[in-house]
């Protein structure tokens, strides 16, 4: 077993079925495989607990609705959230991010007011802003890099303006892995007047994060990177934000009272979550807290680390290979071989049984800032090991004899 932690070994391959004995997942950062405990959570919602929610006046209703509500809880308490109103379960952090953009920005963007990303944000983090923009008049402003891959904040503070109403930043880069100082970007877009929203796709998988502590004003995430579930995400929000915003989609349980003369609303979480919710989703969810929680959010960060500079060494040796993004990046490492496609490098890594992602990873601004098309992407979660790497970097070592 790799024992990169000094106080524990970590290596929880056999929590997870579906990874085969010398199959090396390096693919986490587009979607985390699933424990057990996950899996168990999810049937034993549809096979022995399933009802509605919120609804229902029989007891297995009101039991789930228990359930359901102390997930809210399980997750605000798990991200720092000051109560549980303030979470609000959406698909994933596409859906969030979309739901801040059409809500807040639809009431609080005027033509001449300026929004502020960074050039290496995920499109689910750009083109919300561009279709809100469209609408309201707003500008889009981008954040430099710095020349290792962050963003780069003494740039973003000499453009910020009295203008920018909110900056919308990625927490951590799903290309590069380079990790936002968070508390300085909320320090900085709250000195011009600004929100900041964050992105935390991948940081929460990876990294402790308490909203509260960071300052932000809202934090988007998908459950599906955190070893829980597709189709479940949170939203969270400061309470007095949510309570000013109007509904972005309009359904059952987000109403107070409706008639043809008018509606009312229901307050936060329920008036931005329309229709019947993903109950078992929901309880999936919880379970992949519970679980990233019995190892440790330390614990994973330290021993994501520890890959990371073990991946960066092994692959600093192979000639022809640039690697891009800091050296402190948080489980995820881009890279390119000179002369050969990415979606060649992950083919034939394909045939050793190691899968890592090629492509543009959703972030083509930031391949073009780049100069590349395309990267290849290993990304670490907590079933991986040093044989993972040492499988990634033989499957490469095979790609350069393969093309001379
Ligand atoms: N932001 C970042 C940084 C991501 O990595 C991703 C997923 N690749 C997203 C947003 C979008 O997440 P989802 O597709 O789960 O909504």
């Amino acid at each position: 077993m790799d024992t990169f932690s000094p106080t524990r070994p970590l290596d929880h391959v056999a929590d997870f079925p579906a990874i085969p004995e010398g199959w090396a997942y390096l693919d986490t950062a587009a979607t985390a495989q699933k424990p057990q405990a996950v899996i168990n959570a999810i049937a034993r919602g549809y096979s022995e607990t399933y009802a509605t929610v919120h609804r229902g006046v029989y007891q297995r209703s009101s039991e789930m609705t228990l359930a359901f509500e102390a997930s809210r809880r399980r997750v605000a308490r798990f991200i720092g959230a000051p109560s549980s109103d303030e979470v609000i379960f959406v698909r994933g952090a596409t859906e969030g991010i979309n739901l801040v953009a059409q809500s807040w920005g639809g009431a609080n963007l005027q033509p001449g007011d300026r929004i502020m990303l960074s050039m290496l944000e995920h499109h689910s983090n750009i083109v919300p802003w561009q279709l809100i923009a469209e609408r309201t008049g707003a500008t889009i402003d981008v954040a430099p890099l710095t020349e290792d891959g962050r963003i780069d904040l003494d740039a973003m503070a000499d453009i910020l303006t009295a203008r920018h109403r909110i900056v919308a930043l990625a927490h951590v880069s799903n290309v590069l892995g380079s990790v936002l100082d968070a508390k300085r970007a909320a320090a900085l877009a709250h000195s011009v007047g600004a929100l900041l929203l964050l992105d935390g796709c991948q940081a929460v998988p990876r990294l402790p994060v308490d909203v509260a502590d960071l300052g932000c004003d809202f934090y988007v995430f998908s459950g599906h990177k955190l070893y829980g579930p597709t189709g479940i995400g949170v939203l969270w929000g400061r309470a007095e934000l949510l309570a000013a915003m109007p509904p972005w989609q309009g359904g059952g349980a987000m109403i107070d009272r409706v008639s043809f003369a008018g509606t009312t609303y229901a307050p936060p979480p329920a008036r931005f979550e329309p229709g019947t919710p993903h109950v078992v989703g929901v309880l999936g969810l919880e379970a992949a807290v519970d679980y990233v929680e019995s190892i440790g959010v330390e614990a994973i960060s330290a021993h994501e680390n520890a890959l990371v500079r073990e991946a960066r060494d092994a692959l600093s040796s192979i000639n022809s290979l640039r690697v891009f993004g800091p050296e402190d990046s948080a489980g995820i490492i881009s890279f390119a071989l000179e002369g050969v496609h990415p979606h060649d490098i992950g083919t034939i890594l394909d045939e050793s049984r190691v899968a890592i992602r090629a492509g543009h990873h959703c972030a083509q601004p930031l391949m073009a800032h780049l100069g590349v098309d395309a990267t290849a992407r290993a990304s670490f979660g907590v079933y991986n090991g040093r044989r993972d790497i040492e499988a990634l970097v033989r499957g490469i070592e095979r790609v350069t004899r393969i093309f001379g």
